[in-house]
């Protein structure tokens, strides 16, 4: 008999008592059931398991599945057996192997966790051949792409493991790819291009926005009088997380606490239970806090200080509004988290560079975008969305896209002038000609792009330097100032045009104050 859809939907509300598929399960379980191998592209929460654990069911044969965390497969066997499936892990963290193995011979299970790193043993290869397979499942398959941000060397064994059964279907799963990581994981796990599966990213409840950073604790304060309710402010180190989490509290009078892994246990603990239980705290936190949580009426995620890709973006701010209602997603970003993250890169190993690069380079596109934040967003994801969304900073207040080509020149040669070792406040001053001791001192009054920037375009010089950072045309140096990088050159040469997005005017007029 070949199983079928509704053979599919009837198993599904036998075994997991359910109604219906949601979104793309029914498309990646069809193909699963006909044989065809997979790679199912779906956010966190989508339902990717089931996926499998169904099929693991219905098919002739035991699932096996590979996942990276030990911890993630014991919640994943809970929950299977809770269905009443037959499940098993395999993993040095399980005392009962020996059964576990007689049990997988004699064909007694539907489903079996293990850890990559068996999937290099040659006597695993013999023990999976002493029972008919399922199909392989690939968890996490980002992992086996070095393009992916947690790239996992043992997932690449599981390709000659595979190609040892080669009847047997594959479904690869995972919640962040973008392109090129797709593409890398299609190729690296032998499975057919138009067996991509991606499935509904669009978070049509929550607002994005991206905005320049002058003065946090104001403007999250605001964020926090506009959106009642439990947030979450994302923060990049605990020293930034205790301060803003008590400037926060003192300036808005609300509950506000922090985590971050720098606290003892208990504190920590207590502070994440009192959020969950809230209805109207915000937590402060870097990025350690959220995964495992779920708290449904998050009204809001802020971020100060970019996050480290636009995956990271994604599932970081996905923990707002999970209840579908209007919630936000605001964050504050500054030149310099990018003249920070682009000096790290040098301390990437050789090989990772590249990918790292350009993940930052895609962030910055996305920050620095004039076009609808979610349309970037879901292309990024492989989405094909339409143009406007409506309910995006950009969508809702367009921003000016300016031409600064000559200006760029202007701020680049100033740079290179004046020995590329000061920071913006320097060069402005240089370019636009302010009387000051440091300038003369340095005879820097004296150089020919002394005093060439004036009037309207001088205000255009903060934002203008904030998106070479961006870039990465402008680079730190070791001790603050700006170097040239990236595409420099070529603008110095009139090679390249510069066109920057100029934030509308209400937000330019907030109150000025310190980027920290
Ligand atoms: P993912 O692995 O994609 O993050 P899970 O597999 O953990 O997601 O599923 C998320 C939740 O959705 C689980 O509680 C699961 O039981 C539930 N779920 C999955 N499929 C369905 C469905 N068709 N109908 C209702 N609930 C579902
Ligand atoms: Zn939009």
């Amino acid at each position: 008999m070949v199983a079928s859809l509704d053979h599919a939907r009837e198993a599904l509300r036998a075994t997991f008592g359910f109604d219906d598929f949601r979104g793309r399960q029914a498309k990646v379980i069809e193909r699963t059931l006909a044989g065809h191998s997979s790679l199912a592209v779906m956010p966190t929460g989508a339902g990717k398991s089931l996926t499998y654990q169904l099929p693991a069911t219905m098919l002739q044969g035991c699932c096996i599945v590979i996942s990276p965390l030990i911890a993630l497969m014991h919640d994943q066997l809970r929950s299977a057996r809770a269905n009443g499936i037959r499940a098993a892990t395999l993993t040095s963290a399980d005392a009962d192997w020996r059964e576990t193995q007689d049990a997988y011979r004699a064909g007694e299970l539907d489903l079996l966790y293990v850890a990559p790193e068996r999937a290099s043993q040659p006597a695993f290869r013999d023990f999976l051949a002493s029972s008919p397979i399922a199909l392989f499942a690939v968890d996490e398959a980002h992992c086996v792409s070095e393009w992916g941000h947690d790239f996992r060397p043992d997932y690449r064994m599981l390709r000659p493991l595979m190609d040892a059964f080669p009847e047997v279907p594959r479904l690869a799963l995972t919640a962040t790819a973008d392109r090129q990581t797709r593409g890398d994981v299609l190729a690296q796990l032998g499975i057919p291009e138009d067996g991509l599966v991606l499935a509904g990213f669009d978070r049509p409840n929550i607002r994005y926005a991206i905005r320049h950073r002058d003065n946090p604790v104001r403007q999250i304060a605001n964020l926090m009088a506009e959106r009642p309710g439990p947030g979450i402010v994302y923060a990049q180190t605990r020293r930034k997380v205790e301060d803003l989490a008590d400037k926060l509290a003192r300036e808005t009078g609300r509950k506000v606490l922090p985590y971050h892994a720098g606290l003892d246990p208990e504190t920590r603990a207590a502070n994440q239970a009192a959020f969950v239980a809230s209805e109207d705290m915000v937590i402060v936190a870097t990025v350690a806090f959220g995964m495992g949580i779920d708290k449904p009426d998050v009204r809001f995620v802020a971020h100060v200080g970019v996050p480290k890709s636009i995956e990271a973006y994604y599932q970081e701010t996905g923990r707002a509004g999970r209840d579908g209602d209007p919630s936000a997603a605001t964050m504050y970003w500054g030149a310099g988290d990018f003249a920070t993250a682009r000096s790290r890169l040098a301390e990437v190993d050789e090989d990772r560079r590249s990918a790292e690069r350009a993940r930052l380079d895609a962030l910055a596109g996305l920050v620095e975008t004039p076009q609808c934040r979610r349309a970037v967003l879901l292309r990024h994801f492989g989405e094909d969305p339409p143009e406007t969304c409506g309910n995006c900073d950009n969508c809702l207040d367009a921003p000016a896209v300016t031409e600064v080509t000559e200006l760029a020149r202007k701020l680049l040669s100033a740079v290179y002038r004046t020995g590329q070792s000061f920071g913006m406040g320097h060069l402005q001053k240089v370019l636009t000609g302010t009387e000051d001791d440091r300038v003369r001192q340095r005879g820097h009054d004296r150089l020919s792009v002394y005093g060439i920037v004036e009037g309207e375009e001088a205000r255009l010089l903060q934002p203008l330097g904030r998106a070479l950072q961006a870039r990465g045309d402008l680079v730190p140096t070791e001790h603050g100032g700006l170097a040239l990088g990236g595409s420099a050159r070529e603008i110095l040469k009139g090679e390249r045009e510069v066109a920057i997005v100029v934030p509308p005017k209400r937000q330019r007029r907030g109150r000025r104050g310190s980027d920290e």
